[in-house]
């Protein structure tokens, strides 16, 4: 099957692609391969984008995926500032902005996803979103200049920028409509233990209330909320969440549904096309069902897997779900995917910020979340991979080594 391709087009500039083209290397493919990107840099992560580039810790060319050579060493065409605008199935080939026609033989469609604005305060300065490097580096720079910004959502997004923005200086104010902070990943109960720690770094948490106003000249100066308070504000970072970049997939006719839907191998109903990373809507045969996951492990391993797919190694992306996240001197990990209705099982101490948390459906352990407790994530993963009843005491008990648990 290698033999027959020549030409590999990777769509976008983000981990998923520059992961796959590593793995492509890695496999041997001699022929041409081109990752093309909208935007003016090479792929690069988004992790450190709310943490150590947003908060001046580290500059902004530590969030590269590879060292700049990396491309030209490994023969890698990377076409930057020049989004891809049309697929021609029939032709096999992609056009892009500047009029440039490629041909593929593969394509890996890898565009992640964008921010969901919110549909007020248009036109007025100091209403951002963060999802680039630019972002990045343009929010920081207002954080130092600022005495006081809104976050309008207490998600991933919401609870890192408010730590970041905490470490700058800056009073901060978050706004959410739920009870908690992350409550839709973690619940009511884990969320409060976030609403505790920001509370307990000065931020002022809003909870339970919309937005329905931004209101300034030409700088936004106040938030109105749906309680009909006002917050005076000098900045607002929306973070409300992100919608897939799956448009160039729907106009080539390909199968979409919140996602680039594709199936446990990261191929769409056409075999030369794939997707990985946020933009895919992939069968996990765990969950028997289509999931698209929105972190950094899943846009580097699917679109590895995409990438040594495409060559036909028709590989099974089966992973469980992971994600990490650091606030203030909190750390965490979790692994798998809870329910909402889901029971919770502590070890540990939840006001000390120090514990395991897992979360169960009908006994089975369905997530595991490691809280500042670390070197556990091999055990969190085996037992919410087995799949297997536990028993509630064990999970609970932290004198019972989390081996044992697992065995
Ligand atoms: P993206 O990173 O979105 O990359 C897609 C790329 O394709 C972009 O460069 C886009 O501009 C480009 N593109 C789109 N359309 C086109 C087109 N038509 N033509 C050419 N190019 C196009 N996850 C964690 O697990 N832990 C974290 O701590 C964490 N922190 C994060 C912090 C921030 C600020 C953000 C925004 C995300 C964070 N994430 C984190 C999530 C993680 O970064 C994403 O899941 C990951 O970036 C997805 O990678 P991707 O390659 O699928 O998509
Ligand atoms: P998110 O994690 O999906 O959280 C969005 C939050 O905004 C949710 O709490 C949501 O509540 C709330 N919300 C939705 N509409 C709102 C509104 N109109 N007003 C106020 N709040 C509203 O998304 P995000 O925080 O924006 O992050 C963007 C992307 O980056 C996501 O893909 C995320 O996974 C990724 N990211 C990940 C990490 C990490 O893994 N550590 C860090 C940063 C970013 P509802 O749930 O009720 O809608």
């Amino acid at each position: 099957m290698t033999a027959a391709i020549a030409d590999v087009v990777l769509v976008g500039g983000g981990l998923a692609s520059a992961a796959a083209a590593e793995a492509i290397r890695q496999d041997g493919f001699d022929g041409r391969v081109t990752l093309v990107t909208d935007e003016p840099h090479h792929p690069y992560e988004r992790p450190p984008l709310s943490k150590a580039v947003l908060m001046g810790d580290a500059p902004p060319d530590t969030a590269y995926v590879h060292a700049p050579d990396f491309y030209a060493d490994h023969d890698i065409d990377v076409v930057t500032g020049d989004p891809v605008t049309g697929i021609d199935r029939h032709a096999g080939t992609v056009t892009t902005a500047s009029g440039t026609e490629r041909r593929f033989d593969r394509l890996l469609l890898a565009t992640g996803a964008r921010p969901r604005t919110l549909p007020l305060g248009a036109g007025l300065d100091g209403v951002v979103t963060l999802r680039t490097l630019d972002d990045s580096v343009d929010l920081g720079r207002r954080l130092g200049e600022t005495r006081h910004v809104t976050i309008v959502g207490a998600g991933w997004i919401g609870c890192e920028v408010a730590a970041a923005a905490r470490h700058l200086g800056a009073a901060v104010t978050v706004v959410d409509p739920l009870a908690t902070p992350l409550q839709r990943v973690l619940g009511p109960r884990i969320g409060a233990v976030f609403a505790d720690l920001h509370r307990a770094n000065g931020v002022e948490l809003r909870l339970g209330v919309g937005v329905t106003d931004l209101r300034g000249d030409d700088a936004v100066r106040q938030v109105v909320t749906s309680d009909g308070s006002t917050i005076d504000t000098e900045l607002v970072v929306v973070g409300i969440g992100v919608v897939p970049n799956t448009e160039l997939a729907e106009r080539a006719g390909l199968g979409v549904d919140d996602g680039v839907l594709v199936d446990e191998t990261l191929v769409t109903a056409d075999p030369r096309i794939f997707a990985a990373g946020d933009v895919a809507s992939a069968w996990h045969p765990r969950y028997g069902r289509r999931l698209r996951v929105e972190h950094w492990a899943n846009a580097r391993h699917q679109g590895a897997a995409a990438g040594r797919n495409l060559l036909g190694a028709g590989e099974v992306h089966d992973r469980l779900p992971y994600f990490y996240s650091d606030q203030y001197d909190v750390g965490l990990e979790y692994v798998g995917l809870a329910g909402t209705d889901d029971d919770v099982v502590v070890r540990g101490d939840l006001a000390a910020r120090e514990f395991i948390a897992f979360w169960l459906a009908d006994g089975c352990v369905t997530a595991a979340m490691n809280l500042n407790v670390w070197d556990v994530v091999e055990d969190l993963e085996a037992i919410v991979g087995s799949g297997r009843r536990v028993d509630r005491s064990r999970l609970a008990d932290p004198e019972l080594p989390l081996a044992e648990v697992r065995s």
